[in-house]
């Protein structure tokens, strides 16, 4: 596909697909290989082929981590556990002390982070802090933070008292953190709500200018959007590949793929990915010639994700009940992206945010 790409980048996506095919899909199947063991190799070869680093500087450029981001998801590969280092986060940047009690060991992989944003919804005040001098006394709840139970500490969305929000570093094996429940979702991923009561901080811990926490959280937030979307154009090729296959599949009663109804339904969700892929090419573009592209990171994220979710469902109805049953590689990404249609924001959610961008901002491009 000509996607006037550089040979650089062009190099990057061999890369990524000889990666994937040579070794991501054998450990995948790979049934006598626990998760950590599979995240292990998985890390190793990731390492040499020199992806693994992709995520973790600022420096790449947006249109770098779609091309290597899309050529895994392309093989059903690209969520898969140690493919990617940690990334920086709302750390990125940081000078002084957390650089080497927080941001280093991240990079190295000797600490994890979750990141803490979502409230209950019978909070009755969002997680805030009262200043105590050089510390922050933190108090109450979030309840939706992925990885928790294996996370060093926390990115919090902390509202400090007579300052506004801010994000906060905050340790997990601190006394007044507790981890109120655990529970797994759909896609397979696990998460934890934690409670803090009077969790005592270093000051130095909140990030950035009193105040900009939101703003933080958000450019981060945008980033995690644009990684998504690249996941689900990268996905919907995958699963249009996985239906040509079976279209064309060899039958005693003649080809599914010469029925013009299978065709046309064929067809249309091939548009539809086509439109995505230009969609999230676009928006990573806006953003390495250092555009505002929040609204773009919106607008691709809830396309992207509900086309993919669309092109998921519709290719189970083609293949048809072999694709539902457990193990089958469409039932397992149907799962998997139906949860980012809510996770890093609800599709109707980010509508009227973008809506609210362009009315009420004057931001925004179409
Ligand atoms: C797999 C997964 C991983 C996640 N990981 C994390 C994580 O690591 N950290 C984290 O902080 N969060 C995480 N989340 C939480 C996620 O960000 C939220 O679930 C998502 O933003 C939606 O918020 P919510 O669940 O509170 O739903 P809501 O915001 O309540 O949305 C539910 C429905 O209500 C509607 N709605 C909401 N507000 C209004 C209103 N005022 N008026 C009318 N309608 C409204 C929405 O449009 C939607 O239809 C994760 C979620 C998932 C599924």
């Amino acid at each position: 596909m000509p996607d006037f790409l550089s040979p650089e980048l062009q190099s990057l996506r061999e890369r990524a697909t000889r990666l994937a095919t040579e070794v991501l899909v054998p450990l995948r199947d790979d049934r006598t290989l626990d998760d950590a063991q599979r995240a292990t190799r998985i890390r190793e070869a990731s390492r040499q082929a020199g992806l693994y680093s992709l995520t973790q500087s600022d420096a790449t450029p947006a249109l770098n981590l779609l091309v290597a981001r899309e050529a895994l998801a392309a093989h059903g590969v690209g969520h898969l556990a140690g493919v990617f280092g940690s990334d920086p986060g709302v750390l990125a940047g940081v000078t002084g002390p957390l650089r080497s009690t927080h941001l280093e060991p991240l990079l190295a992989g000797t600490k994890r982070a979750g990141f803490a944003f979502t409230e209950p919804k019978d909070a009755p005040r969002p997680t805030w802090a009262r200043v105590d001098g050089d510390w922050l006394e933190i108090t109450g709840r979030k309840s939706y933070v992925t990885g928790g139970d294996h996370a060093s500490f926390l990115a919090a969305l902390v509202e400090i008292d007579g300052e506004g929000p801010s994000m906060v570093i905050i340790d997990t094996d601190l006394p007044g953190v507790s981890r109120e429940r655990r529970f797994g979702s759909l896609d397979g991923s696990h998460h934890v709500a934690f409670a803090f009561d009077r969790v005592r901080v270093p000051r130095h811990h909140a990030i950035g200018a009193p105040g900009d926490g939101r703003g933080r959280a958000l450019a981060k937030i945008s980033a995690v959007r644009r990684a998504v979307a690249a996941d689900c154009v990268g996905s919907s090729a995958w699963i249009l590949s996985i239906v040509a296959d079976d279209l064309q599949r060899e039958r005693r009663n003649g080809q599914k793929a010469a029925s013009e109804r299978l065709r046309l339904r064929y067809g249309e969700l091939r548009v539809l990915a086509y439109a995505a892929r230009a969609t999230v090419y676009r928006t990573a573009r806006l953003h390495d010639a250092g555009q505002d592209a929040v609204n773009e990171s919106i607008a691709a994220k809830a396309f992207a994700s509900e086309t993919a979710n669309r092109i998921a469902d519709a290719a189970i109805q083609l293949v048809g009940g072999e694709a539902l049953v457990i193990g089958h590689p469409l039932e397992a990404v149907f799962r998997r992206l139906r949860s980012l249609r809510l996770a890093e924001g609800e599709t109707d959610t980010l509508y009227v945010n973008l809506a609210r961008g362009h009315l009420d901002l004057g931001k925004g491009r179409l």
